[in-house]
């Protein structure tokens, strides 16, 4: 599909006079090795992706500002006006702006973790570092598609640059481990296989944010909610546990809830943050799309965590021949 405006190249070692290769760390440990590099590439693949989404959403609000069609509701002779008058339109651009600053929340969030290097921030890190990698890249791309979108058939050309904003984003699920590995990783390795310090910080972090929440008298239903989101992530897990050896069938899907469940944390301290400065459009912005995180992306993370909490072996018991 072609990834622009990046630099690649293939190395290929020793092919006339043979190659010299050195030993980094201990025999054995050549992958843990690597993991150093790894860690680092899933992180900034997550800042790529929320940088494309964030381009698409401040390239099709522009292009939803200067379009005009369609007439205001109720208007039967009036112009044309610019398609931001629409609500539909502008669904699309408060949901890119929640993905895309959602996302960029997250990946400061580890910068950050990356800066402070101690116990805790490395436990915390280590944690969200699959999270960090494919929540931008799953959501960025949903925000890429919708500004397509917002753009109509002009999106769908290369005359606009959101088509190769997609184009691009569309390799950040697949380089530096799927994000069907970063499920993995995050539910296996990070989670039921750790001593399960990182969940605990992470759970006092947010439990944090939402009794500041609910002492401020600001947000009360969202600190509620989301609470009650990371107890039922907690009894989830526990569940899993149980599930051996069909533990990770619904990983990615475990995945995607518990980035939602990190990404509404995020929003909510934003907004608690927003909520103590002047009203600016700034600050309610993030006051907007906070609530709009809540009311619309929460849900659906619920409902897929009720999923993985079924344990359904439908899919795996589908026989393999039954893909006909
Ligand atoms: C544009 C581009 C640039 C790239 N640049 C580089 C680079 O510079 N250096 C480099 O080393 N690599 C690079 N890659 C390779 C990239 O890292 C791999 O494509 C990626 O890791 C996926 O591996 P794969 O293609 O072998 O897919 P596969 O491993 O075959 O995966 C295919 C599908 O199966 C799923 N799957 C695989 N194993 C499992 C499992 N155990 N459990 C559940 N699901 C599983 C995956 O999630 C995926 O959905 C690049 C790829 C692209 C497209």
């Amino acid at each position: 599909m072609g990834n622009r405006g990046t630099s690649n190249c293939l190395l290929n070692f020793g092919e006339q006079e043979g190659a010299t290769g050195w030993l980094i760390g201990k025999p054995g440990q050549g992958l843990r090795q690597m993991f150093t590099m790894m860690n680092e590439a899933r992180i900034s693949v997550g800042m790529g992706a929320a940088a494309l989404a964030y381009r698409g959403y401040r390239q099709s609000l522009r292009y939803a500002q200067e379009r005009t069609q369609g007439r205001a509701q109720g208007d039967k002779i009036g112009p044309p006006v610019a398609i931001i008058e629409h609500v539909d339109v502008r669904r699309m651009l408060l949901q890119q702006k929640v993905y895309a600053e959602g996302a960029l929340a997250l990946c400061l969030y580890c910068a950050n973790l990356v800066d402070q290097s101690d116990d805790e921030a490395e436990a915390l890190l280590a944690l969200l570092t699959p999270v960090a990698k494919s929540w931008p890249s799953e959501f960025g791309l949903i925000a890429n598609d919708l500004a397509i979108q917002v753009h109509g058939g002009y999106g769908y050309t290369r005359d606009f640059d959101v088509e190769q904003l997609w184009r691009d984003n569309r390799l950040n699920p697949i380089h530096e481990g799927t994000t069907g590995i970063q499920a993995i990783d995050l539910l296996g390795r990070k989670l039921l296989l750790s001593d399960g310090k990182a969940i605990e910080l992470l759970r006092a972090r947010i439990t944090q944010t939402s009794e500041r929440a609910q002492a401020a008298g600001r947000y009360k239903k969202f600190a509620w909610e989301l609470l009650s989101f990371w107890k039922n992530v907690a009894d989830t897990l526990d569940g899993l546990k149980a599930q051996a050896p069909n533990t990770f069938d619904d990983a990615t899907l475990f995945l995607r809830a518990f980035g939602h469940g990190v990404i509404a944390w995020l929003w909510l301290d934003q907004a608690m943050v927003a909520a103590e400065l002047a009203e600016t459009p700034f600050h309610m912005g993030i006051d907007h799309a906070c609530r709009y995180f809540f009311e619309n992306d929460l849900p659906q993370a619920r409902s897929w965590l009720s999923v993985v909490a079924q344990h359904s072996t439908l899919v795996r018991k589908m026989p393999i021949e039954a893909f006909a």
